[in-house]
């Protein structure tokens, strides 16, 4: 598969070249082809797999096919939530790359910084909004966003955003949206919770998964021993004798074990 194949408009695809993509990532093969059709979908796909260009260079590619029209007041035509202010800033740089060569304009909006650069760049218009939900509320109930026109919807990264607890903001926020509209649904894990949040934003969606990318680099060796709780700081002293361990990172699985192992390694 090539991005010629994927028929995308010149524009996106000069820009693709410039970022030195050659060719597609799976969710980017699998995804494209139906978001370009307008069609929800249901993407399985964790950070890492190319899952924002799998979303963001489609919505580009309609965006810029279906301009609106000159005599039409600029509003906001495409979503993106996102749970981070990390992962906003990213898919924005998304935006900006693989849209530089369209008139798309987007902007960044998350909490814990003054609102006034957002609020301006709102004001000045803008087709595509990547937020976090509590700024965007604020925001909303200020009057300075309104999705009542909104043509695209992207939740991304689902379930850390029910983990971080922004469940009842995205269900107020997706209450405000137009039925009609195409809306894009990414998580990296599929619980029930989350199929049942899919299930009351999606309408008839295509399901996308593509397996993990692998995170360990094979220069890593990776052993795992099985011992009893108690014999655990035994096994870790005798592992650490090793005079070849230079330095080390031991990971617990709560603050409080990470203490207990701070006193008996002193
Ligand atoms: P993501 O999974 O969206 O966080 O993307 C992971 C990284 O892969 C980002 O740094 C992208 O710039 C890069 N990337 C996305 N698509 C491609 C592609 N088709 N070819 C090469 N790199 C890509």
């Amino acid at each position: 598969m090539t991005f010629q194949e994927l028929q995308l408009i010149e524009p996106i695809y000069k820009a693709l070249q410039e970022e030195g993509y050659s060719k597609p990532t799976p969710i980017q093969a699998k995804a494209i082809p139906i978001i370009l059709q307008n069609r929800d979908l249901l993407g399985c796909a964790q950070t890492g797999t190319g899952k924002t260009a799998a979303f963001a260079i489609p919505m580009l590619q309609l965006l810029h096919n279906n301009p609106i029209k000159r005599n039409e007041k600029s509003r906001i035509r495409s979503l993106i939530l996102t749970p981070t202010r990390e992962l906003a800033i990213q898919i924005g740089e998304s935006f900006a790359a693989y849209g530089r060569h369209t008139n798309v304009k987007h902007t960044v909006i998350f909490g814990g910084v003054g609102q006034k650069p957002q609020t301006d760049a709102l004001q000045r218009g803008v087709d595509v909004v990547i937020a976090t939900p509590g700024r965007l509320l604020d925001l909303i109930n200020q009057g300075f966003v309104k999705l009542n026109q909104l043509e695209q919807f992207v939740l991304d990264e689902a379930d850390r955003m029910l983990d971080m607890g922004f469940v009842h903001d995205v269900k107020k926020i997706i209450k405000l949206l137009p039925a009609k509209r195409l809306s894009l649904f990414f998580s990296a894990t599929m619980p029930p919770a989350i199929v049942t949040l899919a299930n009351t934003i999606l309408t008839n969606p295509t399901k996308v998964e593509v397996t993990p990318v692998s995170s360990t680099a094979d220069t890593i060796k990776q052993a795992v021993y099985f011992v009893n709780k108690s014999d655990k700081n035994n096994l870790l002293l005798h592992i650490l004798e090793d005079a070849t361990i230079q330095t080390a990172l031991v990971f617990t699985r709560t603050k409080h074990g990470a203490d207990k192992v701070v006193k008996v390694l002193r």
